[in-house]
């Protein structure tokens, strides 16, 4: 039985118990079990860690472990530079493109509004999320840190929030996302492209006030949902210039 020292830097002590946040602790690991799965039975999904350092030399997932090594985990650092690093995992391919859980439903809407290809549905079960999120590069995104554990699901993101708006922030500084917005280019309700559209073209489906007031429209072409500018538009821009600038 070999036994490392840990020890989960900044973020990465959410998943712990208070007792070992911040601080070194030993830990007795099963022979030749790799890092990875040492730090995932501690509770700290794969997906979260960007770098692991053992005795200070920087370590792949897969390294075994040995009886007396220190090892350091680091979550994703938005202020430090880890190019000259042996990176953890492949980027995920540009642009991010993202898979919400069952129960993210309002974060799924901010990142269409906001312009990020987001498949969402309120009944994905867990394992047809990991099937997208491989067949198209796709980040996962969710509160369950049992499916960011999955050996299937490659890149993802933990949501510490519970308010959409702020889980919106969450990603936005995680991964930069802010030079990225482009608001109202995809429909809030099914991911579809929105392109401009000819008031005289879906002028029979205005509610009377609307088609009275507003001259500018684009329409879905997945689902032919019209959206205008008017009040509940503007508040959403409000709402999205509001998240940007926290973020920033
Ligand atoms: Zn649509």
């Amino acid at each position: 039985m070999a036994t490392a020292r840990f020890r989960f830097y900044a973020g990465l002590g959410d998943f712990l118990p208070p007792a070992r946040r911040q601080r070194d602790f030993d830990v007795a690991c099963v022979r030749d079990a790799s890092v990875k799965h040492m730090i995932e039975a501690l509770g700290v999904p794969h997906t979260e860690v960007e770098l692991i350092l053992i005795d200070g030399a920087p370590a792949g997932f897969e390294r075994p472990l040995r009886d007396g090594e220190r090892v350091a985990v680091y979550p994703h650092f938005t202020a430090l530079d880890l190019a000259p690093l042996p990176a953890l995992r492949e980027a995920p391919p540009a642009p991010l493109r993202f898979v919400a859980d069952a129960h993210l439903g309002g974060l799924a809407r901010r990142l269409r509004m906001a312009g990020f290809d987001t498949l969402y549905r309120n009944d994905y079960p867990d394992d047809e999320v990991a099937a997208i999120a491989r067949r198209d590069g796709r980040v996962v995104l969710t509160r369950d840190r049992e499916l960011l554990k999955r050996r299937d699901v490659i890149h993802g993101a933990y949501l510490r929030a519970l308010r959409p708006a702020d889980q919106l922030r969450e990603l936005v500084v995680r991964f930069g996302l802010a030079p990225s917005f482009r608001p109202f280019s995809r429909c809030m309700a099914c991911n579809g492209l929105l392109r401009a559209v000819d008031k005289a073209a879906v002028a029979d489906r205005l509610p009377p006030s609307v088609r009275a007031r507003h001259t500018r429209f684009t329409a879905c072409d997945a689902c032919g949902r019209v959206y205008w500018a008017g009040s509940h538009w503007r508040r959403m821009c409000a709402a999205i210039a509001g998240v940007v600038a926290g973020a920033q």
